[in-house]
C-alpha cells in the first residue's frame, strides 16, 4: 500500500484566494489588515515558520512586522510589546512565536495578547473558551490540523484519534477541537508508557512532538491516516517531521508530508484569521 498524500499546499491556496478577496473588500472601505508577529529566539525552525508567515501574508497582501527582541528579551520585553500591539488600533492580529527564551512563561506573557487580535489562540482566555467550545481564535497549527482532514474527508465522529504531544499550542488544543467534532480522543505524551500501543489502535494519529522519526511503520494501523504536525530542522537548511515517512507511507492509507502539509496551511490560517479580525473590528464586533 502507498498511502495518499495529504499536500497542505494546494489548500492553502484556495484558502489564500477566499481570504485575499476578503482583505480587498476592506481595503476598499480603507482598512488595511495587518499582523505582527513578536519573536524572541535563535531557534532556525522557528525563523523558517516566521518567514513562511510573512510570506503567506505578501501573497494575501496584508501587512505583516516581524519584532524580533532577540533572544535574550525578559518576560517584561515580551509583555510591552504586546501590549503596546494589543492597543494599536492599525494591528489587527498578534502571534508570539515559540519558543520564548528559558525562564519565561509563553502562556503569562500571552495573556497581554487582546483576545480579539489573538490570531494563534494563545492568551488564556482564548484557550479557555477553545475549551469550552465557545467561540475564539483556535491555536493555527492545531485548525490546520482539523481544515486539512476536513479538506480531505477523513470522517471524525466516532473515529479513534491518537493525539502525540501535550503542548498548550497543539496537541491540547487539537484534542480539544477532536472532541468537539465527536472523536474518541487518546492523548499521549513523553511519559507515555507505550506509545505503539495506543497509535496501532488509531483511526487517525496527529503527531506534534518534536522528535524526528518517532511514529514509525510499526506505530500505525493498516490504511489509517497520519498527520504529521512535525517541523524540526534537518540542520541543513531544511525541516523534517515527526515521522519516518518511508515506512509508514507504506501501511497507513494517508500521510500529510513535512514540509508541504500542515505548515502552509497553518500560516495561511493565521493570516486569515487577521483579516477576519479587522473585519470584526470594522464592524464593531470586536
Ligand atoms: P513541545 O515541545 O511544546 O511539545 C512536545 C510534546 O511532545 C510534549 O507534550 C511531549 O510530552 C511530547 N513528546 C515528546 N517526546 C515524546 C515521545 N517520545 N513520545 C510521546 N510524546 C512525546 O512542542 P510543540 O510546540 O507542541 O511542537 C511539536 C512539533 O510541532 C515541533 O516539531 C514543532 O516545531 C511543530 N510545530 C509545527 C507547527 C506547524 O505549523 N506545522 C506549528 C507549531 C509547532
Amino acid at each position: 500500500m502507498s498511502a495518499i498524500v495529504l499536500s497542505g499546499r494546494e489548500l492553502a491556496a484556495q484558502l489564500r484566494a477566499q481570504a485575499t478577496t476578503v482583505g480587498c473588500e476592506l481595503r476598499s472601505r480603507g482598512i488595511a489588515p495587518a499582523l505582527a508577529v513578536v519573536t524572541a529566539t535563535a531557534d532556525e525552525a522557528a525563523a523558517a515558520y516566521v518567514r513562511s508567515i510573512v510570506r503567506a501574508a505578501k501573497r494575501m497582501e496584508i501587512d505583516c512586522a516581524v519584532h524580533d527582541l532577540g533572544p535574550s528579551a525578559t518576560a517584561a520585553d515580551l509583555r510591552n510589546r504586546l501590549i503596546k500591539l494589543s492597543l494599536d488600533p492599525d494591528i489587527h492580529g498578534i502571534v508570539l512565536q515559540a519558543p520564548v527564551p528559558p525562564g519565561v512563561s509563553a502562556v503569562d506573557v500571552a495573556a497581554a495578547i487582546d483576545p480579539a487580535k489573538d490570531v494563534d489562540g494563545a492568551n488564556p482566555t482564548s484557550l479557555g473558551r477553545l475549551a469550552a467550545g465557545s467561540s475564539a481564535f483556535a491555536p493555527a497549527t492545531a485548525e490546520a490540523v482539523m481544515v486539512l482532514l476536513d479538506h480531505y474527508g477523513i470522517p471524525l465522529s466516532g473515529r479513534h484519534v491518537t493525539v502525540v504531544g501535550r503542548s498548550t499550542v497543539v496537541g491540547k488544543p487539537v484534542a480539544h477541537l477532536l472532541l468537539a467534532r465527536h472523536a474518541t480522543v487518546t492523548i499521549c505524551h513523553s511519559r507515555t508508557a507505550d506509545l505503539a500501543a495506543h497509535t496501532r489502535e488509531a483511526d487517525v494519529i496527529v503527531v506534534a512532538a518534536g522528535q524526528p522519526g518517532l511514529v514509525t511503520g510499526a506505530h500505525v494501523k493498516p490504511g489509517s491516516c497520519v498527520i504529521d504536525v512535525g517541523t524540526n530542522s534537518d540542520g541543513a537548511g531544511g525541516i523534517v517531521g515527526d515521522v519516518e515517512a518511508e515506512t509508514v507511507e507504506a501501511v497507513a492509507g494517508a500521510l500529510s508530508p513535512v514540509p508541504g502539509g500542515v505548515g502552509p496551511v497553518t500560516a495561511t490560517l493565521l493570516v486569515e484569521h487577521a483579516i477576519r479580525a479587522a473585519s470584526s473590528a470594522a464592524d464593531g464586533r470586536s
